[in-house]
């Protein structure tokens, strides 16, 4: 079996990862290409932990910028990550990928309540946990509930999937001079207000020297060659640290 270089990795998805070109909702075969890709990081004997946003369903910032309570709007956003949750649980699951939903806001019908010592355990008998409704708190993210349950179960890092390969120096869109930056400080991802992750994720991160990787995830492989511990996408850490 190839060696990783994660033990323990803690993956998050945006809602919009699921809903490939449609933009809305969840598309079935990339969903599925997505769990594929999960059950062979699994496959290699890494512990995966993963938080979906739902931001493909719903999002509080929008809906209360129309007038909505914030509040509610947000908890709404927290019942659409539960959503793709169970999607995500499914999709596995078909796979033969051994899986728990846990939420952080009780429906104990359909996920188990979010109880820290048991996703541990899950995670160690090689199920896949998936963390969702965020933090169970309006005026957050799917980005901090990433970082906290990351720093709660202790993974070695966080994955977090995008549409871009990494953090550039500008727009590449719009400047053909930007250059890829291969590492950053959680300082600088700050001070330049980079928005690769919220800055309450990136602040929890620094404070507990958590590693974070931006990478892209429409490149097919891309999770398996991270944990292998291949150079792809940008990684934000301390300054002093080797990773
Ligand atoms: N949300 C929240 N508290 C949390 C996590 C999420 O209120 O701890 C709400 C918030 O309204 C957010 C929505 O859930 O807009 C969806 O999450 P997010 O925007 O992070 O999803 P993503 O952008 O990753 O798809």
């Amino acid at each position: 079996m190839a060696t990783t270089k994660y033990k323990r990795i803690l993956l998050k998805l945006s809602g919009e990862a699921l809903a490939g070109e449609q933009g809305y909702g969840i598309d079935p075969a990339v969903i599925n290409g997505i769990a594929a890709e999960i059950k062979e990081v699994v496959d290699l004997g890494v512990e995966v932990a993963l938080v979906i946003g739902g931001g493909n369903i719903f999002r509080g910032v929008a809906a209360s910028s129309k007038g909505m309570d914030r509040a509610s709007a947000d908890y709404m956003g927290m019942l659409a990550t539960v959503m793709n949750s169970l999607a995500m649980q499914d999709a596995l699951e078909k796979q033969g990928v051994d899986t728990r939903v846990q939420s952080a806001i009780d429906m104990q019908q359909i996920a188990e309540p979010y109880i820290r010592r048991r996703a541990v355990r899950h995670l160690e008998k090689g199920r896949v946990v998936i963390f969702s409704a965020g933090t169970g708190n309006p005026y957050f993210t799917t980005d901090t509930a990433a970082s906290l349950r990351a720093m709660e179960i202790h993974a070695d890092v966080i994955l977090k999937a995008t549409k871009v390969d990494g953090i550039y120096s500008a727009d590449p869109n719009k400047d053909k001079d930007a250059i890829k930056l291969p590492t950053l400080t959680y300082l600088e991802v700050l001070q330049k207000g980079l928005q690769v992750m919220d800055a309450t994720a990136t602040s929890l991160c620094m404070d507990n020297n958590l590693p974070m990787i931006i990478f892209d995830m429409t490149c097919r492989d891309n999770i398996k060659k991270v944990v292998l511990g291949e150079r792809i996408g940008t990684i934000v850490r301390g300054g002093n640290s080797n990773d």
